[in-house]
């Protein structure tokens, strides 16, 4: 019989290339594995037959049980700013990187546990994660995918048969996430703060080959690193705002080196147009509110290439220079992905930054619903969402202007890039509740919903459209 743990050669890439920042683990027991959620898709990508993953060892591999001896899980170490304050040692408290494969596409990707156990990096937690947060994971992250939007995935959930104490008593679940690494800024800060500027050596180089392969052949190899990838989350940041998505939690320690988004939380999608929407309730100064995510971004990085500067040469003088250009850069390269994606859900031909803001004020001054607008703005029924039509007029008269002759062509490339479907609060709430009484329907029917978005499905009509307008704001718990 072939089982998962013959089928996924996992290698021990980063454990081997970065000495140091990562201790061998094992995860704590799951008494009664069961499988929640699996995707099928992902796992042939990564080259397993699904159905190894169903059978009753594929179910314990996926919770971090009974894994073949020549597989060695291990923690790995990070620091990070947490809402701008500095914290040395944190590192993965409840998570295991699993190893390493090379997918059907070549590409080499992560698989890794999160809620298997405690690890010597848990400080206070209990090392768990509970079903509602673990799905919730899966399915931002799956939607975010579908939306073209570099992520993190979700290979599977499983339920570990175990109850976690958190306001109340939990199920316990542990997700198998799958990404190109879980390289952080917070890495870096980590490896940095060790004084050991081999083991910071090291850990870029691993960065490079991996990531930024391109950045070797550079004169200056980490500082092309540092631009790479400023740029890599300049595009990224620009696709967040473009689809309303709140990270909720941009702190060093989740901003990845790839370039992917990681670490879903407290996030959110917003519904109408507000820079200042927050939906974190820790985050009570609104750090991490929609319209400061861009400014958040360029501040992590900041911090990345305060981390490389040991490697930069001695002409500290120098060094700094050359960080701040890049660094100074980073708002209009941010400015011009924006617009370049703006351009698209308007379909227009060419970026026009200005058309994009001046959209953006009407939007806000209105209240209108984010998503619901750029999907009507393709089938002419934008203008009755506002109130001050002479204003969208005079709006709407600028982007006609810049539209291309065939319309009908305009209104299907318009509709490949604005979402019907976007993973909205008022439904995915209940969805959890119902998965963690045992019903996984409403999850798994969301689930499809926001993973074929630009699809118009009738039948899902009633998860399109803004929540009814006397819904209570949407506050997420990070008791995760
Ligand atoms: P976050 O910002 O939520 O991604 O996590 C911040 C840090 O807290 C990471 O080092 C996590 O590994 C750790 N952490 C979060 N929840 C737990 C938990 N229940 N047990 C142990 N560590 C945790
Ligand atoms: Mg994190």
């Amino acid at each position: 019989m072939t089982t998962a743990r013959t089928l996924l050669q996992l290698d021990a890439t980063y454990a081997r290339d970065v000495p140091g920042m990562s201790l061998p683990w094992t995860a704590a027991e799951a008494p009664a594995p069961e499988l929640l959620v699996l995707n099928e898709e992902l796992a042939a990508e990564l080259g397993v037959d699904p159905a190894a993953l169903r059978d009753a060892d594929g179910v314990r591999f996926l919770a971090g049980q009974g894994l073949p001896e020549e597989v060695t899980p291990v923690a790995q170490v990070y620091a990070g700013h947490q809402f701008g304050m500095y914290q040395p040692r944190l590192g993965d408290g409840r998570a295991l990187l699993l190893g390493d494969v090379v997918d059907v596409h070549g590409r080499r990707r992560d698989l890794h546990l999160k809620g298997s156990g405690r690890t010597p990096f848990a400080r206070g937690g209990d090392g768990f994660a509970v079903v509602g947060p673990m799905l919730l994971e899966y399915l931002m992250g799956e939607a975010m995918h579908a939306l073209g939007i570099p992520t993190t995935r979700a290979l599977a959930v499983v339920a570990t048969g175990t109850q976690v104490r958190r306001e109340r008593m939990l199920p316990g679940a542990v997700l198998c996430r799958v990404a190109e690494s879980h390289l952080r800024v917070g890495t870096f800060q980590y490896a940095a703060a060790t004084g050991d500027h081999d083991v910071l050596r090291a850990l870029a180089d691993h960065a490079i080959a991996r990531h930024h392969p391109g950045a070797a052949d550079s004169p200056q190899p980490y500082l092309e690193l540092f631009r790479r990838v400023c740029a890599a989350q300049a595009d990224l940041v620009a696709r967040w705002m473009l689809v309303g998505f709140v990270h909720g939690v941009m702190n060093t320690d989740n901003t990845t080196i790839s370039g992917e988004t990681i670490d879903y939380g407290p996030c959110a999608f917003m519904d109408v147009v507000d820079p200042g929407t927050v939906f974190s309730s820790i985050d009570e100064r609104g750090r991490y509110a929609y319209g400061n995510q861009p400014a958040i971004m360029r501040w992590n990085l900041a911090r990345l290439g305060e981390a490389l500067v040991p490697l930069l040469g001695d002409d500290l003088d120098a060094t700094g220079e050359a960080l701040n250009e890049v660094l100074a850069a980073f708002p209009d390269l941010y400015e011009r992905r924006w617009a370049g994606h703006m351009a698209a859900k308007l379909g227009i031909a060419t970026p026009d930054l200005a058309l994009g803001n001046d959209l953006m004020t009407l939007l806000q001054a209105e209240r209108v619903d984010f998503t619901t607008f750029f999907r009507a703005l393709s089938t002419g029924t934008a203008r009755d969402l506002v109130l001050d039509r002479a204003a969208f007029d005079v709006w709407a008269a600028r982007r006609d202007a810049l539209l291309p002759a065939d319309r009908d062509a305009v209104a299907a490339a318009m509709d490949r890039v604005n979402p019907v479907r976007i993973p909205r609060n008022h439904h995915v709430e209940p969805a959890l509740r119902a998965a963690e009484r045992g019903d996984l329907g409403p999850f798994l029917r969301l689930l499809d919903a926001v993973t074929t978005p630009f699809d118009e499905r009738p039948e899902l009509a009633d998860l399109a459209g803004p929540p009814p307008t006397d819904a209570l704001p949407h506050i997420t718990y990070c008791g995760t």
